[in-house]
């Protein structure tokens, strides 16, 4: 399947991407079936400890990994759109990711995660993409519609963040609850993402919803948007 999804800002088709930067580390995250590639080795390891949480994280919630998933961060990503900071391309199993350093110095209106330090922001982006990549695993007989899919990245990167990171980041998107579940579509995501994310906090934390209400969306009891594809 030819899909990309960015956790900044934009869900658009793209060539294949490739990294700007050559030099780097690549190995296989202890007791893990992810490959990791970073410029350096403190990062390689940020990479390993955050993919090992999350997909703890994401298995509690029925979420589960069929295959190896490759993870590489680097300071520039050729391919991506200035304002897209990672990228899960399902058709190879690989997300893309921004490094923290270039993160740091990044001066975007609208960037979401303003409001976290750099490696914070690094950390919860690979969230967003994992969970894109264990999805589209748990999934693949019976895909989710692309709404669904952020309505769950999002839930989950949030829900990850310690209590000062998601104050933040709900600082910086504000603080509005959907009016229905027709709020989280694509053409929200797409022209205001941090709304997007904003109210899928708001509407996933509430104590009927969390993990009970992200079954329902893989499921099928509940359909947010567009369905990927139509029998
Ligand atoms: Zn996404």
């Amino acid at each position: 399947m030819q899909r990309l999804s960015f956790a900044a800002f934009l869900a658009i088709f793209l060539p294949l991407a490739g990294l700007a930067d050559t030099s780097h580390i690549s190995g296989i995250c202890p007791g893990l079936d992810v490959t990791a590639t970073a410029p350096e080795a403190g990062l390689h390891d940020l990479i390993c400890r955050t993919a090992t949480d999350h997909v703890a994280r994401l298995s509690a919630c029925g979420i589960l990994p069929t295959r190896r998933i490759s993870v590489t961060a680097a300071p520039a990503i050729e391919g991506l759109p200035a304002n897209c900071v990672g990228a899960f391309h399902c058709e190879r199993d690989e997300i893309e990711i921004i490094s923290p350093e270039t993160l740091a110095v990044r001066d975007v209106p609208g960037f979401i995660y303003k409001g976290l330090k750099p490696e914070a922001a690094f950390v919860s982006i690979l969230r967003h993409e994992l969970t894109h990549a264990l999805l589209e695993h748990t999934t693949e007989d019976s895909p989710i519609s692309s709404a669904a899919h952020e309505y769950i990245a999002f839930a989950l990167q949030i829900e990850a963040m310690t209590d000062d990171e998601r104050a933040a980041f709900l600082e910086t998107n504000g603080r509005i609850a959907a009016m229905s579940l027709d709020t989280f579509n694509m053409v929200i995501y797409r022209f205001v993402p941090g709304r997007f994310a904003s109210s899928v906090w708001l509407h996933y934390s509430t104590p009927e919803n969390g993990c009970r209400f992200v079954r329902d969306l893989i499921e099928g009891r509940v359909v947010l948007g567009t369905p990927l594809r139509f029998p």
